[in-house]
């Protein structure tokens, strides 16, 4: 095992307050044979969301950092702060995450094509992992900058399940012109993770959950669509 690897990667999150556990090499191993590129895998423990929001469930998550794909520890961090801090509104925290940065399977980072083919076959290549599991990817070429498989969107078009639960997000969402042209409290992982644990699309009002002008509100009636769903896990005391 060679824990010193996972550093350099990693240092970002360790001086943000993660404790950080290096992988097995089975761990990384299990990847590797996966067909993902030199990985490097470890467990960290986030510090809790900046609002004081009480948290009764948590929600494991799977990062996986494609290599030369436009992301950084940095901005994946960040990512994954302002989601916590967005699910903080139905109780739901983000403490335990497995992240797995590594070069992508058949070497390209970019997504051509969501939902044609390359990314069914990468999330259905993983080995067994918490779900859900966020891929953090390169460019896509057909104006979809995140997308997800729901149990409901898995069902209709009869993916293989092994892709359920999974969200990605390509660097096209760091772009400043991206950006601008969203809600300043928006994050496109927080509204794929919506589409998870609500198992459902797209509403018309401004939500997490619009199409069109997505922002960071989420509805008690979803937020309890959120918390019931089987991989938010209630905590003991909560
Ligand atoms: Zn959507």
């Amino acid at each position: 095992m060679n824990a010193t690897a996972v550093w350099p990667t990693l240092v970002a999150l360790v001086l943000a307050g993660a404790e950080l556990r290096a992988a097995s090499e089975d761990e990384r191993s299990r990847w590797a044979n996966a067909g993902f590129g030199s990985p490097e895998v470890a467990s960290l423990t986030l510090p809790p969301a900046a609002s004081s929001a009480r948290i009764t469930h948590e929600l494991p998550l799977t990062l996986v950092m494609f290599r030369n794909a436009g992301w950084t520890p940095e901005t994946v961090r960040a990512t994954v702060e302002r989601t916590a801090e967005i699910l903080s509104q139905c109780a739901i925290g983000i403490r335990r995450v497995t992240l797995v940065v590594a070069d992508a399977p058949e070497s390209s980072p970019d997504i051509d094509a969501p939902g044609r083919g390359r990314d069914l076959r990468i999330g259905a290549s993983i080995p067994p992992s918490e779900k859900p599991v966020v891929f953090f990817v390169g460019k896509t070429h057909d104006g979809n900058a995140a997308w997800s498989f729901n149990r409901k969107y898995v069902e209709l078009w009869r993916l293989d399940p092994r892709v359920l639960d999974t969200a990605w997000v390509s660097s096209e969402v760091l772009s400043a012109s991206y950006r601008a042209s969203r809600h300043p409290a928006y994050s496109p992982t927080a509204h794929e993770l919506a589409h998870i644990l609500g198992n459902r699309g797209h509403v018309e009002e401004p939500n997490i959950l619009s199409a069109f002008s997505p922002n960071d509100r989420i509805t008690e009636e979803q937020c309890g669509a959120f918390r019931a769903y089987e991989l938010a896990r209630r905590l003991r005391d909560g």
